[in-house]
């Protein structure tokens, strides 16, 4: 992503070979997300999926699942234990 302000071509190692420099194309995607047709600027041919709008978006929607996720989990192993607990309580064969 190219913000207003940088240069319009930048300097690119390949390998030991020469400087290069890659030319900005211009081009528009549509976003996935919002559907919304944006225009880009971009030095290699991959076309982003999401705006950056919506990209930030789903980065914290992402961010959130995962926290969700994370805590289904610990929940799902703090009850497996305590019905492990339990079984070996039961298999304790009363002494008194
Ligand atoms: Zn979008």
């Amino acid at each position: 992503m190219i913000r207003d302000g940088e240069k319009e071509s930048r300097p690119v190692i390949v390998g030991n070979g020469p400087e290069r420099r890659l030319r900005l194309h211009a081009g528009t995607y549509t976003c996935e997300r919002c559907l919304h047709t944006h225009t880009y600027r971009h030095y290699l041919g991959t076309k982003p999926r999401y705006c950056p709008n919506c990209h930030a978006q789903r980065e914290e929607e992402r961010a959130q699942a995962d926290r969700i996720a994370a805590r289904e989990r610990s929940r799902r192993r703090r009850a497996a234990l305590k019905k492990e607990q339990r079984e070996r309580d039961a298999a304790v064969p009363a002494l008194f």
